[in-house]
């Protein structure tokens, strides 16, 4: 899988702040490759370059081109984005189910993704030229999104198929046992100290805390701070009966 091996081509694109926000897009989710058929718009304005951000080097490296069969002639898998599929209607898929495929055409090939401009969409011409359908799921009360929006639903699938990104996990190991029986240890004290519970109920008490606390991850982070709320309610138990405080009557 190679996402540099994605082509973004835009027919024909009428608004700069949308070539931008493209761009952007496009860095965002690990593309370079822009092409633009015949753009309506003049790119190397700054509302270009504002939309585009950071992502400027994406711009600044597109190219241009008359027609699509240009734009295209060196792609093995040409997808064709569009929210009116018409004639096309049974080939069409979505672009989660299409990512594999265009994924996996990466590996040893260019893949071009197609997009129509925001008045007019692809024309018949354009998608005979395609060789994939790509319908992003969407109201039938407005099924047309807008173009960089388009792009950026694409983009994100194709990205997240790589499996590359990995949210940052705890780092901290799950609490040995040995860690954790200290901790419930303390804890049944500690409610004993409080009056939360009597001793013959706290064995039954304790069984229902393991029960919370094996829910979720519990690491050696986690049971430090178990440990030192235990440590201080011991603590704040016997200055109370030392200064002769009246603590709640134990809960039976
Ligand atoms: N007015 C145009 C739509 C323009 S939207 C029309 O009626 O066809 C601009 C481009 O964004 C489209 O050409 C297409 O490439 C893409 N796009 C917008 N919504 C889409 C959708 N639901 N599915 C797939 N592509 C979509």
């Amino acid at each position: 899988m190679n996402l540099k091996n994605i082509r973004i081509v835009l027919v024909n694109p009428l608004y700069a702040s949308n070539v931008g926000s493209v761009c952007r897009v496009m860095k965002n989710m690990g593309l370079n490759d822009l092409a633009l058929v015949n753009p309506r718009c003049d790119v190397t304005t700054h509302e270009c370059k504002q939309w585009a951000c950071h992502a400027n080097n994406v711009l600044k490296r597109r190219r241009e081109f008359k027609a699509l069969t240009a734009a295209v002639a060196d792609c093995g898998l040409v997808a064709g984005t569009t929210a009116r599929i018409g004639l096309y209607r049974e080939h069409a898929r979505t672009i989660r189910d299409w990512a594999p495929r265009l994924l996996a055409a990466t590996s040893t090939g260019r893949v071009a993704l197609v997009f129509g401009s925001e008045d007019n969409g692809l024309s018949v011409d354009d998608l005979a030229l395609c060789t994939q359908f790509v319908r992003i799921p969407s109201s039938a009360r407005y099924s047309s999104l807008n173009l960089a929006q388009a792009v950026m639903v694409c983009c994100y699938e194709l990205f997240s198929g790589t499996k590359r990104f990995k949210i940052p996990t705890e780092r901290t190991p799950e609490a040995p046992s040995g860690m954790r029986e200290q901790m419930f240890k303390m804890w049944r004290q500690s409610l004993l100290d409080i009056g939360f519970m009597q001793e013959q109920k706290a064995d039954h008490m304790m069984l229902g805390l393991r029960r919370i606390f094996s829910r979720g991850q519990l690491s050696e982070n986690d049971v430090r701070i178990m440990l030192g709320i235990a440590r201080q309610t011991q603590w704040c138990a016997r200055e109370m009966r030392r200064l002769g405080g009246a603590l709640p009557p134990p809960k039976n």
